[in-house]
């Protein structure tokens, strides 16, 4: 596990000859086993820093640090990084066993660490009894417990979650936050979670970076977000009392 940084990190993305700046320098200091909730508008910049962290977006400036580790430059593999989206993709051929074993196998850690770390994630995530399994005979809740397996076995320093939840519907919803929040006790993983539901964000935060345009106007816990917002923007779109 490991802190992560963010120092004046700033994003421009570029169209033919325009170019568009979507973050403007920011600022964070998130400490080993934090769970940071990044929460904001649509189009706020919150999946651009997520991708800035997982090396599938180029940093224009700024740096990123992982532990001690600018990790600017680096590929994506060499991050120690997992990464959970909206729209996870099994492998329908599969066995949910060999869903979660794909990217050690081609890792090519020995077979016995690879049931290791596949039994004791399917222990944590309630999916032992379903190894066997093909997605198709999994609910949706379990099929999304199977993507997170996938990205735990593989003992990442930084957890990132892209809006995991948008397409659940309520139930279900409340589930995997359950699900999110047992993970964490239990690993204690660095995580960014990315949302833009503010109920979420204040459930699942220790704490909270409320972004706006590509700013950050306050990075604190729910408690403090909604007792002192930083800003009227922040005011408006926690909604704390008058
Ligand atoms: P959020 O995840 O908060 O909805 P994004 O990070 O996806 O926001 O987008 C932030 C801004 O950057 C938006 O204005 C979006 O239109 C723009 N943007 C995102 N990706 C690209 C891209 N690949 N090229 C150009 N502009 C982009
Ligand atoms: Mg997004």
């Amino acid at each position: 596990m490991a802190s992560l940084s963010f120092r004046n990190v700033v994003k421009q993305y570029h169209q033919g000859k325009q170019s568009l700046q979507v973050i403007h320098g920011v600022n964070a200091e998130i400490a080993d086993g934090e769970f940071i909730v990044i929460v904001g508008p649509s189009g706020c910049g919150k999946s651009t820093l997520l991708r800035m962290v997982a090396g599938l977006e180029e940093i224009t400036g700024g740096e990123i640090c992982i532990g001690s580790r600018v990790v600017n430059r680096l590929e994506p593999a060499a991050r120690d990084i997992a990464m959970v989206f909206q729209n996870y993709a099994l492998y329908p051929h599969m066995s949910v066993f060999d869903n979660m074993a794909y990217g050690l196998k081609i890792q090519k850690l020995p077979k016995d660490e690879i049931r290791a770390r596949v039994e004791k994630a399917a222990g944590i995530l309630e999916l032992s009894h379903l190894l066997e399994r093909k997605p198709r005979q999994l609910s949706g809740g379990q099929r999304q417990r199977v993507a997170m397996g996938r990205a735990i076995v593989r003992q990442p320093q930084v957890f990132l979650f892209d809006e995991p939840l948008s397409n659940l519907d309520a139930k279900l919803r409340a589930q995997t936050r359950l699900e999110i929040q047992k993970l964490h006790r239990e690993l204690g993983i660095t995580s960014l979670f990315v949302t833009h539901d503010q109920v979420e964000a204040m459930t699942l935060a220790q704490r909270m970076i409320v972004m706006n345009g590509g700013h950050m106007e306050q990075f604190g816990t729910p408690e403090e977000v909604y007792a002192r917002p930083a800003t009227t923007f922040v005011a408006s779109f926690i909604g704390s009392p008058p």
